[in-house]
């Protein structure tokens, strides 16, 4: 029986299945799962009231950080499945490769997601919850995850199934509600998730909703619907899974009783929440609904635009559904886009960078008008290590309330003669790269040589393999200039054969410098996730950004490490060209020429690898007057850097973002 007020409360709203059995151990008195119970009641209730002016957030993944981040704690015990399994490493030091793994001894994050938008997702809604939003977020439980990279020695990527166990899974709770898909000659039973993203105080949250094929009403084969993310084996598994997110999402917000004002589609592949919502209207109706529409694009390649053939979404949909998606999808006969579908039912679209703005400009000129960028940004509670946290604090005089209002890091510029702060800083960092290096002792990392990550999914325009086109290249600096330590890691989707064969190809040139491990140790840990993003992030001294330009719309990974104080060395592309001005490392390479995008297939390698190679050699130079073996010159170059990067972190956040996502796009708060 519920006895307390508070948890007879959260009960009414929240239908929590087999509450009594299971969870009421968890949920009880002023707790959910050891975060505070009341900003749930209250965020619940506000969703439900007429005048909530509320965001609808939908996305196809989410990044959460649920290892590290406002980690939610829980009496039962926690299935193996559910915590971080070994990982293997691949290096040109084969003998420990041989002998050793490691581990990072947590939880794995929610495994809903694949990279950088599904991380980009999280941030975003944290960020909405640390400013008390109004908002929901829309997703999916995906039951086996994205997939677990293996490494086969020597042979490349592997790709196993991600197992886990939701129901065990601490702050993750199934709701009793069950929706009702109505499709062409069959229906679709959908569970309801809930998970709540609280504000980096706790004392508010957001609902994120997921959906889940996987129950008994459902066939076999439509239960594994939402079992792996991104699964491209046929068209009729890409359209449901958009289906399950878009018409499973309004569904599911009508059924929680939420009044929602903005639909926010990151990303086309929520589409069809459009479809769902304009289902019965009138024509006036409809365009009338496509105020309360928004969607951002992430992409200029074109694997990232979804395309359907007509009969394709006939076999899936209702008549009425699909001619919508006719009337405004339809790029040429018998062929409905859906990055066009969504530009048609959106008052407002939006690219991630500048530079990717004026790259849709080029590519959909029809809209230009419509067409506006807000840069991305990263979460800085999420992706600032506790060593800079303990840093920053000390600052508060001068850099404000930096935890509030990260834009204060701007003032970091008043402390860069600061000679005291340039040594914290410099410790702070080496506290970082130390932890690294002793996940990766058996492997001799050593905390003051020279260190370089490339880390991020293996797309082919990202270039992966570029920093080993001409490893004598690199042999040849580690020992004219200084040793070097380099650790590259990232997953490849399962069906690119391209990404496979960078992996592979960079593991056959790892294996020919085994005789050079003294100079060169380079790593590659499998199985790329936060986890180890958050690690390599705010440890390594120089981070890596390669893309062909102009396909990187932003990229954030960079961003997480200038938070930490970790340098760039990057082609000219996505947020890089706002920052180009703020002197926090290098760039280098190819540019499009203006006015066209050039060809994605046309990757530029060997030229751009020579000036790359030009460009490190100058990078090691200025690391290695800052830190010979451990004597520091704090007022080297590469501090000033590092302090450079600090301040741009000021810009490159979700806070400024979402700023001008309320001022500019979403109008209503
Ligand atoms: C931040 C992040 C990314 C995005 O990296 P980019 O350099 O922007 O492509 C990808 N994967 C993980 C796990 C991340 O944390």
């Amino acid at each position: 029986m519920v006895e307390n007020n508070l948890v007879k409360e959260f009960v009414s709203l929240v239908a929590v299945e087999d509450f009594e059995q299971r969870y009421a151990k968890d949920i009880y008195e002023d707790k959910f799962f050891g975060m505070p119970l009341a900003p749930i009641v209250s965020c619940e209730k506000k969703l439900r009231e007429k005048q909530s002016q509320s965001v609808a957030y939908f996305s196809m993944e989410y990044g959460l950080a649920t290892s590290f981040y406002n980690c939610f704690q829980s009496s039962q015990p926690i299935d193996p499945k559910n915590y971080n399994e070994e990982q293997e490493v691949f290096s040109n030091y084969p003998l420990a490769d041989y002998f050793f793994t490691f581990k990072l001894n947590t939880l794995i994050d929610l495994p809903i997601y694949s990279g950088g938008l599904g991380v980009l997702a999280g941030d975003t809604i944290k960020t909405m919850a640390d400013y008390a939003m109004p908002a929901v977020a829309v997703g999916v439980l995906w039951n086996s995850g994205y997939f677990r990279q293996r490494f086969w020695y020597k042979h490349g990527q592997l790709p196993a199934k991600t197992y886990w166990e939701p129901a065990s899974y601490p702050g993750l709770v199934p709701l009793k509600n069950k929706i009702k898909l109505l499709l062409r000659n069959q229906q679709l039973w959908l569970r309801i998730w809930k998970y709540y993203v609280y504000s980096y105080r706790g004392d508010y949250c957001l609902p994120l909703i997921l959906l889940d094929a996987n129950i008994p009403e459902n066939s076999e084969r439509d239960r594994r619907l939402t079992d792996q993310l991104y699964r491209s084996d046929d068209a009729r598994i890409k359209i449901m899974q958009r289906v399950i997110l878009g018409m499973g999402g309004v569904m599911a917000l009508k059924e929680m009783g939420y009044s929602v004002s903005r639909y926010h589609m990151n990303e086309g592949h929520a589409v069809f929440s459009f479809i769902e919502a304009a289902r019965g209207l009138s024509q006036q109706q409809i365009e009338a609904l496509t105020n309360q529409f928004v969607y951002t694009c992430h992409t200029p390649v074109e694997a990232g635009h979804d395309r359907f053939h007509s009969e394709e979404l006939k076999a899936v949909l209702l008549d009425e559904d699909f001619s919508l998606c006719e009337r405004y999808g339809l790029e040429k006969p018998a062929v409905i886009n859906l990055t066009l579908l969504a530009m048609n039912v959106s008052s407002s679209v939006n690219a991630v960078s500048k530079k990717h703005g004026e790259v849709m400009h080029l590519q959909f000129p029809q809209y230009k008008d419509k067409i506006k960028y807000i840069t991305n940004g990263v979460h800085s509670h999420t992706w600032m290590s506790p060593a800079f946290q303990q840093l920053l604090n000390k600052y508060k005089d001068v850099l404000g309330d930096f935890q509030t209002n990260p834009m204060g890091l701007e003032q970091i510029k008043h402390l860069a003669a600061n000679v005291e702060f340039r040594q914290q800083l410099w410790q702070a960092h080496q506290e970082n790269k130390r932890y690294l290096c002793q996940l990766l002792s058996k492997w001799k990392f050593d905390v003051n040589v020279f260190t370089i990550c490339w880390a991020r999914r293996f797309a082919a325009y990202k270039r992966p393999s570029l920093l080993m086109q001409d490893v004598r290249r690199l042999v040849a600096i580690s020992k004219k200039i200084g040793p070097l330590q380099i650790i590259i890691a990232g997953k490849a989707h399962p069906k690119d054969r391209a990404g496979f064969s960078f992996i592979n190809h960079m593991m056959d040139k790892i294996d020919g410098l085994t005789e050079n491990y003294d100079t060169l140790k380079i790593v590659m840990p499998e199985n790329y996730e936060i986890g180890l993003a958050r690690i390599l992030t705010s440890s390594v001294d120089l981070w890596l950004n390669n893309p062909l330009p102009p396909f990187e719309a932003s990229g954030t990974s960079g961003m997480k490490a200038v938070l930490n104080g970790v340098v760039q060395l990057s082609t000219l592309d996505g947020w890089m060209v706002e920052a180009q001005d703020k002197n926090i490392g290098k760039t280098f390479g190819y540019t499009n020429p203006p006015g066209s995008i050039g060809d994605e297939r046309e990757l530029h390698m060997s030229d751009d690898a020579k000036q790359l190679y030009i460009a490190l050699e100058e990078m090691a130079q200025m690391y290695y007057a800052a830190n010979l073996g451990g004597q520091v010159n704090y007022n080297s170059q590469w501090l000033d850097l590092m302090i450079n990067c600090l301040i741009a972190a000021g810009y490159f956040n979700t806070y400024r973002m979402l700023d001008q996502y309320k001022q500019q796009i979403y109008r209503i708060l």
